[in-house]
């Protein structure tokens, strides 16, 4: 299985993403996770990121194409993978298809989540992260268990600074001017699979999975 899923950020594609990697046992590829674990390594490719990243814009496109293209290379994506915050342009979506042509494969569903502004501004800015082991929690509706802290390894949970509402703002912006085009370009392709992210994880994974033709 071949998926994009696509959707402003806050819209619930990672938790949705996670279901689907575990569903069809698939590698999960997250741009946004691959530079901040570069960043994290002290590469220079992932400072370079951070810059991009910490004020809510996009990192520029030869950087990101040139980590998608090394990590389609690796033996794990044969069996299929699952894209979350790549394709983020009209630029990188024509890579990704160059890319997957060379490969003789095609995209299977790009999947579109959608959510109004003001509930995944909510959504963003009440987000806490655990740098440690990348567990995300919400000040609201994911609590941990102890306030502040990891479930899994009790470090100090943060505010990422792109999470910060005056960048999530931002990022909104970006997404209507720059990504959402990217739905344009898949449908005049093909199928696209478009599900209300207002829902509950449970109802937006049943629909998905109707989508995909999944029966159980
Ligand atoms: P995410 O975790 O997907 O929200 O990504 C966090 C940040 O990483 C974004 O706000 C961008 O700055 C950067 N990023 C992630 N994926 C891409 C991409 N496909 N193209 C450009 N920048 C990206």
């Amino acid at each position: 299985m071949r998926i994009i899923i696509m959707g402003p950020p806050g819209v619930g594609k990672g938790t949705e993403a996670e279901l689907l990697v575990k569903h069809y046992q698939i590698p999960h590829i997250s741009t946004g996770n691959i530079f901040r674990e570069l960043y994290k390594d002290r590469t220079t490719v992932g400072k370079i990121a951070k810059e991009y990243i910490s004020r809510g814009e996009l990192v520029p496109d030869d950087i990101t194409n040139e980590i998608v293209r090394h990590r389609l290379n690796h033996q794990d994506v044969k069996k299929g993978f699952l894209f979350d915050g790549y394709p983020r342009n009209i630029e990188q979506a024509k890579a990704l298809d160059e890319m997957l042509a060379k490969q003789g494969t095609k995209l299977d569903a790009v999947i579109n989540m959608t959510a109004p502004e003001e509930l995944i501004i909510e959504r963003i800015s009440g987000r806490r992260v655990c740098e440690t082991c990348g567990a995300v929690y919400h000040i609201h509706n994911k609590k941990p268990k102890q306030e502040g802290i990891c479930d899994h390894d009790g470090t100090q949970l943060i505010q990422r600074n792109d999470d910060l509402e005056a960048t999530v703002r931002r990022r909104l912006r970006i997404y209507k001017n720059q990504t959402a085009p990217v739905i344009g370009y898949y449908e005049k392709a093909g199928a696209i699979i478009h599900i209300n992210g207002t829902q509950s994880i449970k109802e937006v994974d049943a629909q998905v999975m109707k989508a995909l033709g999944e029966t159980n």
